[in-house]
């Protein structure tokens, strides 16, 4: 069985098989972009409790290339991580590069994307089928199709084109996954042969009635996964400064009921945990976000209540960089078993980030990545 469904108390849990070991749950994944998360190994992932990652498939095709990770033997081995890894369809990368970029040769039709790559200036082109086959090559256990995502406040028009496009690319993008792993459509029901899994992006910006029709149209075709398409990108600010925000509980949990009891659904690029308790409370299952990591390079650390200076629903943050820690020998949370809170204090790990020491960067890295590990896990016990 690829996917089991237990359902205690009206609250549903998965648990997902795949070839890389299997997952329950609700789960976080965080994001090594680039197939690394800056400053931290895989042994570290390992001990920080790090069940599955998600990694940017346009990212990884730019950086490290999927024919040399097929003729390496996928990316699994090339990380030395050995749990299941989720790769994205490369769709948002593009999309973003596009909106913030716009020049003659970048632009997204039926076909797929053209664009020019920024580091090299190379022409590229992504359609639904170049994205599986970069997936495939990568041997990724969770796939997810190409989508069109669309600026939040943009035109009914281009709300409802976004829409169309994106069921058309989830076709095309099945039927590639189907011929890559040599799979019939009642194959791909038979939950007795293994596979990857496929996930479904459901568009329509922040229209309600757009948003059901993405999840009927794509639930007709039918996947594994049905995702949450992005944190809507505005036109008025740079897509990176607004990635973190933009998090509607409204339209989140209205979207969680578009989708079937017993299929996944993925919060895309979800979030706090705050907004982690949130999501998963309305309906979600599985999460990915750069939150903990990259906060965790900017001297942002998530801490237990009562243990930071700014505090949220579920949690504290500490600012460590504040000169308030400059003689703290406390560890970072007294409450977390994480090997920084075990071998260093709160003046030692200041410095360290104040000066821009990779060291600095990791001890916080493996302290966040153990805090997001734990808060999932406290939401799974509960
Ligand atoms: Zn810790």
């Amino acid at each position: 069985m690829r996917v089991e469904l237990a359902i205690k108390n009206g609250k549903r849990s998965f648990k997902i098989q795949t070839k890389h070991g299997s997952l329950l749950t609700p789960l976080f994944m965080p994001d090594a972009t680039y197939g690394a998360i800056t400053s931290v190994g895989s042994d570290d992932l390992r001990n920080s409790g790090v069940e599955a990652l998600v990694t940017t498939t346009l990212h990884i095709e730019q950086k490290i290339g999927s024919d040399y990770l097929e003729k390496y033997g996928g990316l699994h081995d090339f990380m030395d991580f050995h749990n299941p890894i989720l790769t994205d369809s490369g769709g948002y990368q593009v999309f973003s590069l596009i909106h913030r970029n716009k020049s003659k040769n970048n632009m997204i039709t039926d076909a797929g994307c053209s664009f020019t790559a920024e580091a090299n200036g190379k022409f590229n082109f992504l359609s639904p089928e170049i994205s599986q086959q970069i997936q495939h090559k990568i041997g990724s256990d969770i796939r997810v199709v190409l989508d069109e995502p669309v600026i939040e406040d943009t035109s009914l028009a281009n709300i409802k084109r976004s829409v169309d496009r994106t069921t058309k690319w989830a076709k095309r993008s099945k039927q590639e996954f189907l011929r890559l792993n040599d799979l019939s459509e009642n194959d791909f029901n038979d939950p007795k042969i293994d596979r990857p899994l496929l996930a479904a992006v459901v568009q329509g910006a922040n229209n309600f009635k757009y948003r059901q029709i993405s999840a009927e149209q794509l639930i007709e075709i039918g996947f594994d996964i049905y995702s949450f398409g992005g944190l809507p990108l505005h036109s008025k600010h740079s897509w990176k400064n607004d990635a973190p925000q933009g998090f509607y509980h409204e339209l989140i949990a209205f979207v969680a009921n578009l989708l079937p009891v017993d299929k996944i659904r993925y919060g895309l690029g979800i979030g706090s945990p705050d907004d982690l308790d949130y999501a998963y409370k309305v309906g979600w299952d599985i999460f990915d976000c750069v939150l903990p990591t990259r906060n965790a390079r900017h001297a942002f650390l998530y801490v237990h209540k009562g243990q930071g200076d700014r505090s949220y629903r579920t949690y504290d943050v500490l600012h460590i960089k504040n000169g308030q820690y400059q003689f703290d020998k406390n560890p970072v949370d007294k409450e977390c078993s994480c090997s920084t809170c075990k071998n260093i204090d709160r003046a030692y790990l200041r410095y360290l980030l104040k000066t821009h020491n990779p060291t600095g960067y990791r001890y916080a890295t493996i302290h966040n990545l153990t805090f997001y590990m734990q808060h999932i896990q406290n939401l799974r016990n509960a």
